[in-house]
């Protein structure tokens, strides 16, 4: 079996865990199974670095995609991958290769196609994204989005707070102006 281009490719490390879920979405939407999925993932699926060559296999990906942000991955070696470093401890490599290797009535060219759209679905307007098998991946995006949002927002309360001196909404500001009734020269009564 000789691998063509459309079975062949490269991603940066932090984004195998939402390919490896938009393929997963696109997959069981195509028609495929929970079993035959596993089987796809655990098989056929496998990614390596561009630098070192060290080999994950498509299950690590799922553990990676499947764990949350807080999760504590019990392998050190999925924890650098989640992090979007090479598995390897010390090899600063940002970019896997991955091969999608042949399956039964698999189409992967196909396959791709529609984890892109659904990729692109999720993130341009949640919406619009079809389906509940894509709803996962929806979510996560959106949940990575809101993480950003919520830490951006955090930073301009504690950027206020520096150069202010009180947080927004939760604390009044602090009486710096001077009252015009105790100041003495406000207009005559
Ligand atoms: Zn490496």
């Amino acid at each position: 079996m000789s691998q063509t281009s459309s079975d062949i490719l490269q991603v940066r490390v932090e984004a195998l865990a939402s390919l490896c879920s938009s393929l997963a979405a696109a997959l069981s939407e195509a028609g495929f199974t929970g079993s035959q999925l596993n089987e796809i993932f655990s098989n056929h699926v496998r990614g390596e670095c561009v630098q070192c060559g060290i080999q994950i296999s498509g299950d690590d990906m799922g553990r990676i995609a499947m764990a949350g942000e807080a999760v504590e991955l019990p392998n050190p070696k999925l924890g650098r991958l989640r992090q979007g470093y090479c598995a390897r401890n010390g090899c600063d490599s940002f970019y896997y290769r991955v091969h999608l290797g042949d399956y039964v009535n698999l189409d992967w060219a196909k396959i791709r196609e529609k984890a892109d759209s659904l990729r692109g679905a999720a993130q341009a307007d949640a919406a619009k994204a079809p389906g509940a098998e894509t709803s996962a991946v929806r979510k996560r995006i959106l949940m990575r989005v809101g993480a950003g949002v919520v830490v951006v927002a955090i930073l301009l309360i504690w950027r206020h707070w520096i150069y202010y001196g009180y947080v927004p909404l939760l604390q009044r500001p602090h009486k710096y102006t001077i009252d015009p009734a105790s100041a003495g020269h406000g207009p005559a009564r």
